[in-house]
């Protein structure tokens, strides 16, 4: 069987896989990425959060996304019946990006494989991980390409950037029950010919129908928009009983006064997907000579598009100490990994938690706004959720809690 020897093995070309082969290129390090996919694919995952700006910067890629015209996302607006709650990310708390993209994933991650191709990374398409062994820090993978055929890649280091493929969780048994509570989502893009004029048109929004019920729409600058229902899994089982997926996206878009109109009758650009059971967990987020990232780690929930942040974040975090580690240095993977990232995933985790019980939703709706706490809150959604000096972060277990508590008193 053939065998390839890189420094560092990608497996998977989504966000979390492109940031660290971005970076590691830029930094000249040897690498290979293994996409099982032909791309563009469909994917969940179109509403951005501006933190992500910062890992498409330093991964070489911003300049290149830049010229595709993706729709600008500068906020968004959460709708309760008639009451709406917008958040401006250039009024918000500390330093930090002030706009990012809705984006169809397809096209978005299609843009992003092109230029890293464009800059030399070595990408094999439609070639799947079926084995990876670690002998120490060093590994031999076997993939299998769309002929059928095998051959094995010996690298020094592995992030697995696989998502729902969860290729190192699967194989080393490191897969684990999310804390949070089983939701599903179905959802499609519409063909929006009756979008209005100006911002009204390209608005992304969030629609709650119940506390824990909610509609999506992600306007794209194709002329498309994706709407999707997310709700307990009971909840959607219900409401798509002895009706197909293309059904249920109207009878959600029917519970949406806001939306019903806009969207009702018109085509899909296809099949309405299904994701049942999404949150994901794991045991270990590192271990020697490999580092998990994005949806291969954990995935909490849509609410606060943190999904992709997440497999940025991490994505670009596990290069760069990689790196570190192929230059000789000794790297506190613990520290300076796992924990890292387990706090921005606790932050966000409270958020997603305090949204379903309600807490956060009163703070949201609470009149007179307090702009104070609204900028504070709007840095986190941002996906600012490593800065300390927001005590929306740093007290993230209670503040939401005792201020929606001082709210209803
Ligand atoms: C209902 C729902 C709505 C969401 N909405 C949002 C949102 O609005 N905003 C947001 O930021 N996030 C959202 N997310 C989360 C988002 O989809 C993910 O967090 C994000 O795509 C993770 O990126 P990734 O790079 O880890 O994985 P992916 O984007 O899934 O990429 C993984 C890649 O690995 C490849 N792969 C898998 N197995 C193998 C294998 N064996 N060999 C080789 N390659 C393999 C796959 O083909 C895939 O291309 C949503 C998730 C759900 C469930």
């Amino acid at each position: 069987m053939e065998n390839e020897i890189v420094d560092v093995l990608i497996i998977g070309a989504g966000p979390s896989g492109a940031v660290a082969a971005g970076y590691l290129q830029q930094h000249g390090v040897n690498i290979k990425v293994v996409e099982k996919q032909k791309f563009p694919r469909v994917v969940v995952g179109e509403s951005l959060i501006p933190r992500v700006m910062d890992h498409f910067e330093e991964a070489g890629l911003l300049e290149a996304l830049n010229s595709y015209g993706f729709e600008k996302k500068p906020g968004a607006r959460f709708i309760r019946g008639e009451e709406h709650c917008v958040f401006d990310f250039s009024d918000k708390f500390g330093e930090g990006w002030d706009w990012t993209w809705q984006i169809p994933r397809a096209d978005f991650d299609k843009a992003m494989t092109d230029e890293l191709q464009r800059k030399g990374v070595d990408i094999a398409f439609e070639t799947e991980v079926l084995d990876v062994s670690f002998d120490g820090t060093d590994s031999l993978t076997t993939v299998r390409d769309k002929a059928g055929k095998l051959s094995t890649i010996s690298a020094k280091f592995v992030i697995d950037c696989s998502g729902y493929g969860r290729v190192l969780p699967r194989l080393l048994k490191l897969e684990m029950p999310s804390k949070l509570d089983y939701h599903s989502a179905i959802f499609t893009h519409i063909d929006d010919v009756r979008r209005p004029d100006g911002v009204e048109g390209t608005q992304i929004s969030f629609d709650i129908i119940e506390t824990e019920v909610w509609l999506w729409v992600i306007p794209f600058s194709n002329g498309k928009t994706s709407v999707g229902i997310v709700a307990p899994t009971e909840y959607i089982n219900k409401l798509s009983a002895s009706m197909d997926n293309h059904e249920a996206i109207q009878e959600a878009i029917k519970l949406s006064d806001y939306y019903v109109a806009r969207f009702s009758g018109l085509p899909y650009e296809f099949d309405p997907i299904r994701l049942t059971n999404y949150s994901v967990a794991v045991s270990q987020f590192h271990g020697a000579g490999y580092a998990l990232t994005g949806n291969s780690t954990e995935f909490l929930d849509p609410v606060f598009s943190s999904g992709v942040c997440f497999a940025t974040e991490s994505g670009i975090l596990a290069a760069k100490l990689a790196k570190r580690q192929l230059e000789g240095e000794v790297i506190d993977w613990d520290q300076e990994y796992s924990a890292y990232m387990k706090f921005g995933i606790d932050v966000f985790t409270t958020y997603v938690k305090e949204w379903y019980t309600g807490n956060l939703q009163e703070l949201f709706y609470h009149r007179p706004e307090n702009p104070d706490v609204k900028q504070k809150i709007c840095a986190v959604l941002a996906g600012y959720v490593w800065n300390k000096e927001n005590p929306f972060v740093a007290k993230h277990r209670n503040i939401v809690k005792n201020m929606a508590y001082l709210i209803k008193q």
